[in-house]
């Protein structure tokens, strides 16, 4: 028998006008005081009934830390340089402010790590991140991962890690959070099981797109780090620069999705309106789409599984008006074949290229090299590299020191 319409008629549907409520959760943001920390906090000073920080931790700078104190109220402040932590303890005493301030990488582990803490945003740049990620993972919490050189280095001892402590690995990284949002849900019993054919990995080419090959030797770092649509820090404006970016994200897909590069292709679209795709075996290709803003990605993961308002305005898909894709030019950005030449090789290889490029990028950002050298620092570092897999995370370390020796020696026969 059909029910009566009228029925459905006089009950409307109630929209949800509030967002769905979630228990307190406890943060603690690594690399607070960087372009992904502030907005994290940005996100999270949109839900403060949703979320309190448990930690921020920062390197240098003490005043930006200290004004993050005030408004966030953190348990414990984590300042890697021991003078810069004195001068925030000295601030925060002059105020009575109860926030304790704590200094060295040990510290940066311990708020990783309390039992307090729920979610991670691992949020340091470079290789200074590894430590404490890992002791995130390693206490099984739930891990927002910006710092895809972690991943890049230790790959499959990171991700063993995440399996054996159960801990939960959001991607942040705007392509990766894009292509896990574009995933099934039971992906991680193998891509091919679930129909995926292809992950298309989308790049904006960064400022030097179409410069004149001729020009590159003369760039500076200003201009390698003016990005067309993303404000970053300085190191991953410069990799985005050189599309070593891309390679490491390459490899920070086939890590985060159980994959290899054969199964990566990378796709520069100028306009950095599609984050990245995932092709699947009937044809069909998911996209995920918004405006160039860091807080979608962060929002994203935070609330996982849930949504909530993240601050990004909407996209504007007519004034869009415009899709734009093409190959990569490999030749103009040999750092994305370097790469791609060490995610084949294996880990000691991608410990090698991550650590070669953050002493080349160091030395680019204080104009001891050209930044068409970079490139020619990280491939000489990369020559030497060991072809095994690394066994445990003394074995990274020792071959993140010394690729950085040969970087610094590649380094001064150049200049
Ligand atoms: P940033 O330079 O703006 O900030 C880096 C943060 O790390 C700062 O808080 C700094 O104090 C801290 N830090 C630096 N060196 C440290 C050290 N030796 N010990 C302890 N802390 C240290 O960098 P960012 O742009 O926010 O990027 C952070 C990470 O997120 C990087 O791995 C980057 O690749 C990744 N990421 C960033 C973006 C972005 O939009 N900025 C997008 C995707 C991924
Ligand atoms: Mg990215």
């Amino acid at each position: 028998m059909q029910e009566p319409i009228q029925e459905h008629i006089q009950e409307p549907i109630q929209e949800p006008i509030q967002e769905p409520i979630q228990e307190l959760q406890w943060i603690t943001v690594l690399g607070a005081t960087g372009s992904i920390g502030v907005n994290t906090l940005d996100v999270i000073s949109r839900h403060r009934d949703c979320y309190r920080v448990f930690a921020l931790t920062a390197n240098t700078q003490f005043d930006k830390l200290f004004e993050q104190c005030c408004e966030y109220q953190p348990v414990y402040a984590v300042m890697s340089d021991e003078s810069a932590a004195d001068k925030l303890r000295q601030r925060l005493a002059e105020i009575n402010h109860t926030t304790q301030v704590l200094t060295g990488e040990r510290a940066q582990c311990d708020v990783a790590e309390a039992d307090r803490v729920d979610v991670v945003m691992a949020a340091i740049v470079g290789a200074a991140g590894l430590e404490a990620t890992l002791a995130a993972v390693r206490a099984g919490k739930k891990v927002l991962l910006a710092n895809k050189e972690s991943l890049v280095m230790a790959g499959q001892l990171f991700m063993d890690a995440v399996t054996e402590h159960g801990a939960v690995l959001l991607p942040i990284d705007s392509e990766h959070n894009a292509i896990y949002q574009c995933m099934p849900g039971d992906y991680r019993s193998g891509l091919s099981q679930v129909g995926v054919r292809r992950i298309l990995l989308t790049a904006s080419g960064g400022p030097f797109r179409e410069a004149a090959l001729s020009e590159l030797a003369a760039v500076t770092p200003d201009q390698a780090c003016a990005h067309p649509n993303w404000r970053m820090g300085k190191k991953i404006s410069v990799d985005s620069a050189t599309m070593m970016n891309k390679g490491l994200e390459l490899i920070e897909a086939c890590w985060l999705f159980d994959t290899t590069p054969d199964h990566v292709d990378i796709v520069i679209h100028p306009q950095s309106v599609v984050h990245s795709m995932v092709e699947y075996i009937d044809g069909s290709v998911l996209a995920q789409m918004g405006n160039p803003d860091m807080r979608t990605p962060i929002a994203h993961a935070l609330a996982w599984p849930d949504r909530i308002q993240s601050g990004v305005s909407s996209l504007d898909i007519i004034a869009t008006a415009r899709l734009d894709f093409e190959a990569p030019d490999y030749e103009r950005f040999p750092c994305l074949s370097l790469a791609v030449q060490a995610a084949r090789q294996g880990g000691m290889a991608m410990v090698s290229l991550n650590a070669a490029n953050e002493v080349a990028v160091a030395a680019f950002l204080e104009e001891a090299i050209r930044f068409n050298q970079i490139a020619q620092v990280v491939e000489v570092a990369l020559e030497q590299a060991e072809n095994n897999e690394p066994r445990d995370i003394d074995e990274v370390k020792r071959a993140d020191f010394e690729a950085r020796q040969r970087a610094l020696i590649a380094i001064s026969r150049l200049t």
